[in-house]
């Protein structure tokens, strides 16, 4: 089997494994008992919470344990309150200029004239479903891409109306596996606070992003992206399904999605997941250590397959993961590919894993302008720990084979 699918999934490294398994079986106490033993695991959990939060610039107090990103990009989004506008001045009609050198419109006069609704909440039009999805419920807007895939920062700032409290982009995308500038995005929220405080606005702006992808080959650090809320993966980095983290800086304030036992500091009820958590730990601890070599290693990867590989567009070709390859063969049904390539144990997709599995048609593809002839016919490949250098040559070999007689079945 060649796997090329590692943004979907990726197997549990056996030294994740072996650092889980203790807390199945002879260490299996729930951290919160009064008892000796109970307590050794409590410490240890927390232990594990420092290490990831430490591998992110942040501390152990920083970060709530979710069951997933899912989880944790729902969770982030509580930081949104209720309120629509903190002061008198926001409600006026004057239109509002904000330290970016042009002139926005404050919600109320862009529904009196009828523009585009502002919002309390942005969002990258690429973002994966777990962000999109409860955008829209929050009524969020979405900010659009470049063709290249990268944040259209021109827009982001025309859509950063006095109501907007909570920004969230990810660090990079899980379909094209585009790197976002999150530095940047950070230095125009700071020019916009600075600006909202010389008069008075009072309205939180908050900057969240969805770590999912990037934490096994980008070296992050919350203070240096700037972020305020940022989500972890386990699932993606050779660690556990089911298991996440949501960094929470002290500017955001949480509600608690699930209530009870009040674990998490009251955010994230439950018994805590101590395997999964020592997983995640280990996990992050290998990704940290192998982060350079990995992205040598996937740099040299993409490069033989692009040389190796014949008949395609290349989609994602600057500003991405090493690990992705996006690539459409134009005229031919990348579903189809799939298929075919399956036949010859060669697992690739075409974007989220969520989202084939539905048929749906690509929104990220979309975004970046692709007809639908060139979505149709697009392809992911995700490289990871399960392959070698042998198995990209044989993988180009086999691609070129099924889409040479794919080609020739559809020319008849
Ligand atoms: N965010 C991104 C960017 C992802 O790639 C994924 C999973 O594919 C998720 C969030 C959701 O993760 P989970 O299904 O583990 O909750």
């Amino acid at each position: 089997m060649i796997y090329l699918d590692h943004a979907a999934a990726t197997p549990v490294d056996a030294r994740v494994l072996k650092a889980m398994e203790p807390y199945f079986t002879d260490d299996f106490f729930n951290p919160s008992a009064a008892y000796l033993p109970a307590k050794k695991v409590s410490a240890e959990y927390e232990e594990a919470k420092s290490k990831i939060a430490h591998a992110i610039g942040a501390k152990q107090s920083d970060l709530v344990i979710t069951a997933g990103a899912t989880e944790a990009n729902n969770l982030a989004f509580t930081a949104m309150t209720t309120r629509k506008c903190s002061s008198s001045s926001e409600r006026s009609l004057a239109p509002v200029v904000t330290g970016l050198g042009r002139s926005v419109f404050s919600t109320s006069e862009n529904m009196l004239l009828g523009r585009e609704h502002s919002s309390r909440l942005l969002y990258l039009e690429t973002e994966h479903d777990s962000v999109r999805r409860v955008a829209e419920q929050y009524g969020g807007l979405a900010v659009k891409v470049l063709p290249n895939g990268v944040i259209d920062l021109e827009d982001l700032k025309a859509k950063i109306t006095d109501d907007v409290q909570l920004i969230s982009v990810s660090l990079a995308n899980n379909e094209i596996g585009t790197i976002q500038p999150l530095a940047d995005i950070s230095s125009i929220i700071r020019e916009v606070k600075i600006d909202r405080y010389k008069r008075g606005v009072k309205t939180q702006l908050l900057l969240h992003s969805d770590a999912s992808q990037a934490l096994n080959l980008l070296d992050i650090n919350v203070a240096r992206l700037g972020v305020d809320l940022l989500t972890l993966n386990a699932a993606k980095v050779y660690g556990p399904k089911g298991v996440g983290a949501l960094y929470v800086s002290h500017e955001a304030k949480l509600k608690p999605l699930t209530v009870g036992g009040g674990q998490e500091k009251g955010l994230r009820s439950g018994t805590e997941n101590v395997p999964g958590v020592i997983g995640f730990a280990r996990a992050v601890e290998l990704a940290k250590e192998h982060l350079n070599g990995n992205r040598k290693k996937y740099t040299n990867w993409r490069k033989i397959l692009l040389a190796e590989l014949e008949g395609y567009e290349l989609i994602n070709k600057k500003h991405c993961l090493d690990n992705f390859v996006v690539l459409c063969f134009p005229g031919l049904d990348a579903e189809r590919l799939i298929y075919l390539l399956e036949d010859e144990k060669v697992y690739v997709s075409t974007g989220a894993a969520c989202a084939a599995s539905k048929g749906e048609k690509s929104h990220v593809l979309a975004a970046i302008s692709l007809s639908d002839d060139q979505i149709a016919g697009s392809l992911r490949i995700t490289f990871g720990e399960t392959n070698d250098e042998a198995q990209i040559h044989e993988a180009a070999k086999i691609i070129n084979r099924v889409v040479a007689k794919e080609r020739a079945r559809v020319n008849g």
